[in-house]
């Protein structure tokens, strides 16, 4: 299970997430992850950003940079488990930048289905609304609404 969204993680690893953090060379330092981070961790220093180890996992930085300049160090970026299998909640987090989902195979069909009917653009403006509420009730109805 990839260690960034592992429960075990959370139990037992209190390293700060964002050590995991690497910058490509296709960074611009164009201050866009500065401003989407919430959590006020990133700050642009000499063109780069740096982590001052607040992060809270919410992948902002990474959904928006224009670059897809930040990812984790020698590792993909991956989901997997119920989440991943679930069509609604895979389509989110496609829309949060996610691009590998690991799922058991029964769910592969319901979410290739899934995902076969909404854009890109169209999985980021849900993820951008769901970040906004509060509930996974609000946010299973929500995808409900905007999924094909
Ligand atoms: S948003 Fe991406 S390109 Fe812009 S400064 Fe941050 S990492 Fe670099
Ligand atoms: S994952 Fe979220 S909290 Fe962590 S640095 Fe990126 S925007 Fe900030």
């Amino acid at each position: 299970m990839n260690r960034l969204l592992s429960p075990n993680r959370i139990m037992k690893d209190t390293r700060p997430w964002d050590e995991e953090f690497c910058i490509s060379d296709n960074c611009i330092g164009c201050g866009v992850c500065e401003s989407v981070c919430q959590f006020s961790n990133i700050k642009i220093q000499n063109n780069k950003p740096a982590f001052l180890h607040y992060c809270q996992r919410c992948m902002a930085c990474i959904q928006y940079c224009p670059q897809k300049a930040i990812g984790l160090k020698g590792k993909p970026l991956s989901v997997c488990g119920e989440m991943a299998g679930d069509p609604l909640a895979a389509a989110i987090l496609v829309g949060l930048g996610i691009r590998s989902l690991s799922m058991s195979e029964p769910n592969i069909p319901r979410v290739k289905y899934a995902l076969s009917g909404i854009s890109a653009a169209k999985a980021a403006e849900m993820a951008e609304k769901a970040r906004k509420l509060r509930t996974e009730a609000e946010i299973r109805k929500l995808a409900a609404t905007l999924a094909v």
